[in-house]
C-alpha cells in the first residue's frame, strides 16, 4: 500500500511539475475541487505526446521502430488499454493495428462502437524485444504518460485488455479469470478487464466471457 501511495504521490509531483513547465502555475477551481481528483480541461494529448518526445527514458528506445503513443476521440467515453504494441503497430505506429487489433475493432462493432470514437493505448509505448513480457523498469518509465493520457481523456470507461493491463491498472496480482466479470474503481472511472484479443485468437472459446463484458460496458456507456 505504502508503495502505491508513493507511485501516486510521484506521479502527482511530476503532473505539477508538467503543469509548472507549461506555465500553469495555479489549478483551476471546479465543483469537484474538494475531491483531490486531478483536474482535466488543462492538458490536451497533443501535449503529453509532446512531453513524451523521441523517448529515451528506458531501454526499449534502443530497439523500438516507432513510439505507439495512442490513437482515438480526445474526449472518449471508453478507454482501451492494452499491454505493448507488437510487430505491427511498431511498425505502423498505431496501437492494435495486427491481427488481434482487427478483432478488437469487430469486439467494438458488437456493441455499436467504432474505433473512431474511443481512445486506445497501452501501459508501455514500445514494442519489447520478440514481444517478451514488459519489465517494472519499463512500465514504470511509461506510467506517468500513461497516467496523463487518462487525465486528458478522463473517460468513464476504461477496459483493461489481458491480465497485464488489468493488474497493472489495479496494482494486484491476482488473475484475469478472476479480475475480469466484476467492476473496479480507478479514482472515478469503471474499470472492465477482459480478455486480451490475442488471447482470443488463441481461445475462441473465450469470446462468451468477452461479449458479456462489452455487453456490461454498453449499458454502463448509457448511464449517468
Ligand atoms: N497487443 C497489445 O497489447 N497492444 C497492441 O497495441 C497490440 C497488441
Amino acid at each position: 500500500m505504502d508503495e502505491k501511495v508513493n507511485e501516486i504521490i510521484r506521479d502527482l509531483k511530476s503532473y505539477l511539475a508538467y503543469l509548472k513547465e507549461m506555465g500553469i502555475s495555479s489549478l483551476p477551481s471546479s465543483e469537484n475541487s474538494a475531491d483531490n481528483t486531478i483536474p482535466s480541461g488543462i492538458l490536451t494529448l497533443a501535449d503529453v505526446q509532446k512531453e513524451l518526445g523521441d523517448c529515451k527514458r528506458c531501454k526499449l528506445h534502443r530497439t523500438r521502430k516507432t513510439i505507439v503513443f495512442g490513437e482515438g476521440k480526445e474526449k472518449a467515453g471508453l478507454m482501451l488499454i492494452g499491454e505493448g504494441p507488437g510487430y505491427d503497430e511498431d511498425v505502423q505506429g498505431r496501437p492494435f493495428v495486427g491481427k488481434a487489433g482487427q478483432l478488437l475493432t469487430k469486439i467494438l462493432q458488437s456493441i455499436s462502437l467504432p474505433r473512431e470514437e474511443v481512445y486506445i493505448t497501452n501501459i508501455i509505448k514500445c514494442r519489447p524485444p520478440q514481444n517478451r513480457n514488459p519489465e517494472p523498469d519499463e512500465i514504470q518509465s511509461c506510467n506517468p504518460f500513461l497516467v496523463k493520457q487518462i487525465t486528458v481523456v478522463r473517460p468513464k470507461i476504461i477496459c483493461a485488455l489481458g491480465s497485464f493491463s488489468a493488474q497493472t491498472l489495479l496494482q494486484t496480482d491476482t488473475k484475469i479469470t478472476a479480475l475480469r466479470g466484476k467492476l473496479y474503481d480507478l479514482d472515478g472511472i469503471r474499470v472492465v478487464p477482459t480478455y486480451h484479443p490475442a488471447f482470443l485468437l488463441r481461445n475462441p472459446e473465450r469470446k462468451r466471457e468477452v461479449w458479456e463484458d462489452m455487453k456490461k460496458i454498453a449499458e454502463l456507456m448509457q448511464t449517468r
